[in-house]
C-alpha cells in the first residue's frame, strides 16, 4: 500500500471523502480478507463513511499468527542486534512526526475526539516509540556470584508471538504502548485493533513496513473481537496476550488464554474517585476535575468518573462546576474550536444514555447535561452534554459501573476516614487522584487508595517512564516504562562451571 487509500473529510469545509479498502498486513503483504469481506468505517461527528476496511476472520487471524511465528523461530528477527531494533523503532517515531497531521486529522475524524487532543495522542505516540528505542540497547541482565566455581546470569530474552488487542478510544496511542515495547524485546506481534477504528493502525503499519522491519515480524489483522480476537487469544502458537479494553471482554481472554497457559496482560476499566478536600486549590481542583471526566469524551479508561467532595465545600463547587461544563463547547473534532467530541458510536451512545436514565431512576439528581445533542448540525452525529450527578449514593449502578461517557457522579464525605472508604468501594481500582493543601494528607491518602495510577493536585498526565495498569478488576500487569518492557520478556538464568570437571556425585 503506497499511498494513505483514503482522504479525509474536512468538516468545516465540508469537502467530500473518498472512501477506499484498509487492508491488512500480513507476513510483509498488504492483503484483504480471505472472505473478501468489508466494513464500512464511520465518522462519528456524522456517521458517514470514511473508508472500508478489510473484515478479517478467522483464517486471517491464523494466517497471521503463522506468519509471527515463522519470522520468529525462522527469521533474522531473534538475532536481529537491539540496536538494529532501536534503529527501526527510532524511524518509526521519524516518520509519524513528519506526518504527524495527517495522523492526527485521521484520528479524530475515525474517534471524534478533538483534533488537539489527537494531536497529543501522536506526539506521545512518537514518544513511546522513541522511549523504547531508547531502552532496548540498555543492560537488562544481572550477575550473581554464587558458591565457587558457578557464576550464574539473568538474561532477559523475548517471549515469541505476541497478540495484541486494542479498543476504540485511543487507537493509535494504544497500539504504540503494545508495538513499541513488544518489538524492542525482540519478539513478533499479531496486532487487533478495534474493528471500529482501524484507521491510524493501517497508517502506523506503513510506517512500520517502510521503516524496514522485515516481513512476519508486525503483522495487521483486522475485524471483531469475537472471531479475530478470540482466535488470538486462544491460539497455541502465541506465547503471549497482551490486552486492552473491557472487564468482560478481559475475563474471556483470560479463559481463552488457559489454552497454552500463555502470559497474558490486560488493561481494563475503571471508575476512578477523584477526591477533593476543602482546602485544595480551588481552581486548580475544578479544573482537573472536568479534565478528568470530560477530556476525550470521558471515554477513558483512567478517567475521574467519580468526584468525592468535602461537604464543606461541596455546594458551591458542584455549582461552579455545573455553570463550567455546560460552557464546554460539544462539537465536530476537527473543528479547532471544540473542546468534546462525538461519542464513538451509535450503539455506545445509548449505552451511555441508558445510564443517564439509571441514574435519574436511581433517584441521582442531575445539575448539569443529561442529553443528547440532537439539533443540527449535531443530528447525524453522536454528541452528549457533559453531564454531572449529585445526590448519589454508593450502592447505586452509576456510581459503581463503568459508563466509559462524559458523566460526572459526585459523592460526598465528612472526613478522610469516609473520603478514602468511598474512594476504595469499587471493583475497580485503575486510578484516583487527590487535590489538598495538606502535603502529608495527600500522601497518606493516595498511599491508602487501592489503584495503580494516582495523582495528587492534578489528574491525567501520563508518562512513558511510569508503569500504567490497575488494582484489582481494572487489570493484570503494566504497560510502559521498564516495567512494560519487562512484561515482553522471559527471564532466563544461566549457570556457568568456571571450573570444568565432574561432579562426582555418582561413585560408579
Ligand atoms: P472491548 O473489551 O469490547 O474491546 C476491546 C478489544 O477487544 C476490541 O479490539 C474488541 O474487538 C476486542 N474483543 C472483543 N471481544 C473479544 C473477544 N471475545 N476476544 C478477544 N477480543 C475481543 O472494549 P471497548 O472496545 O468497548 O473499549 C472500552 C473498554 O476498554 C472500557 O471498558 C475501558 O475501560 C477499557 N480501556 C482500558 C484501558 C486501560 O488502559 N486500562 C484503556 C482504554 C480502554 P472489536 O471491538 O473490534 O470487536
Amino acid at each position: 500500500m503506497a499511498e494513505r487509500e483514503f482522504q479525509f473529510r474536512n468538516f468545516a469545509q465540508g469537502g467530500e471523502r473518498v472512501p477506499k479498502e484498509l487492508q491488512m498486513f500480513i507476513g510483509g503483504q498488504w492483503v484483504k480478507a480471505a472472505s473478501g469481506a468489508v466494513r464500512d468505517i464511520l465518522n462519528p461527528a456524522d456517521n458517514g463513511t470514511i473508508a472500508l476496511a478489510a473484515e478479517g476472520g478467522e483464517r486471517d487471524a491464523q494466517k497471521a499468527i503463522a506468519a509471527a511465528k515463522e519470522a520468529f523461530y525462522e527469521g533474522p528477527w531473534v538475532e536481529t542486534p537491539p540496536a538494529e531494533r532501536a534503529r527501526l523503532l527510532f524511524a518509526v517515531a521519524d516518520l509519524l512526526a513528519e506526518r504527524g497531521s495527517d495522523f492526527a486529522g485521521s484520528e479524530t475524524l475515525n474517534t471524534g475526539k478533538p483534533l488537539r487532543e489527537a494531536v497529543y495522542d501522536v506526539n506521545d505516540t512518537a514518544a513511546c516509540f522513541r522511549y523504547y528505542a531508547g531502552i532496548c540497547t540498555k543492560p537488562h541482565g544481572q550477575t550473581y556470584d554464587v558458591s565457587d566455581p558457578m557464576q550464574t546470569m539473568v538474561v532477559r530474552e523475548p517471549i515469541g508471538v505476541c497478540g495484541q488487542i486494542v479498543p476504540w478510544n485511543y487507537p493509535l496511542l494504544m497500539a504504540a504502548w503494545k508495538l513499541a515495547p513488544a518489538l524492542a524485546a525482540g519478539n513478533t506481534v499479531v496486532f487487533k485493533p478495534s474493528e471500529l477504528t482501524p484507521v491510524t493502525a493501517v497508517m502506523l503499519f506503513e510506517l512500520l513496513e517502510k521503516a524496514g522491519f522485515p516481513g512476519g515480524v508486525a503483522n495487521l489483522v483486522l475485524g471483531p473481537g469475537n472471531t479475530v480476537g478470540q482466535a488470538i487469544a486462544s491460539s497455541l502458537d502465541v506465547d503471549k496476550v497482551a490486552f486492552t479494553g473491557g472487564t468482560k471482554t478481559g475475563r474471556s481472554i483470560l479463559e481463552a488464554s488457559v489454552s497454552n497457559i500463555k502470559q497474558v496482560s490486560l488493561e481494563l476499566g475503571g471508575k476512578s474517585p477523584n477526591i477533593v478536600f476543602d482546602d485544595a486549590d480551588w481552581e486548580t481542583a475544578i479544573d482537573y476535575a472536568l479534565f478528568g471526566i470530560f477530556a476525550n469524551q470521558g471515554e477513558v479508561c483512567s478517567a475521574g468518573s467519580r468526584l468525592i467532595l468535602h461537604e464543606k465545600i461541596h455546594d458551591h463547587f458542584i455549582e461552579e462546576l455545573a455553570r463550567r461544563a455546560s460552557k464546554i463547547r460539544v462539537g465536530n473534532g476537527m473543528d479547532p474550536e471544540t473542546e468534546m467530541g462525538p461519542l464513538i458510536s451509535r450503539e455506545h451512545t445509548e449505552k451511555v444514555l441508558h445510564y443517564i436514565e439509571i441514574g435519574r431512576q436511581e433517584g441521582a439528581r442531575l445539575i448539569c447535561g443529561g442529553h443528547r445533542i440532537s439539533a443540527p448540525p449535531y443530528d447525524q452525529g453522536n454528541f452528549v452534554e457533559p453531564t454531572i450527578f449529585i445526590d448519589t449514593t454508593p450502592e447505586m449502578r452509576i456510581v459503581q459501573e463503568e459508563i466509559f461517557g462524559p458523566v460526572l457522579v459526585v459523592q460526598k464525605f465528612k472526613d478522610e476516614d469516609e473520603a478514602v472508604r468511598l474512594a476504595n468501594n469499587s471493583i475497580y481500582g485503575l486510578a484516583g487522584g487527590v487535590f489538598t493543601g495538606d502535603g502529608a494528607r495527600a500522601l497518606r491518602v493516595i498511599r491508602r487508595l487501592r489503584a495503580g495510577i494516582t495523582w495528587i493536585n492534578c489528574y491525567n498526565p501520563t508518562y512513558n517512564e511510569a508503569p500504567w495498569g490497575g488494582y484489582k478488576q481494572s487489570g493484570l500487569g503494566r504497560e510502559l516504562g521498564t516495567f512494560g518492557y519487562e512484561e515482553y520478556t522471559e527471564v532466563k538464568q544461566i549457570n556457568i562451571n568456571l571450573s570444568v570437571a565432574p561432579s562426582g556425585w555418582f561413585k560408579g
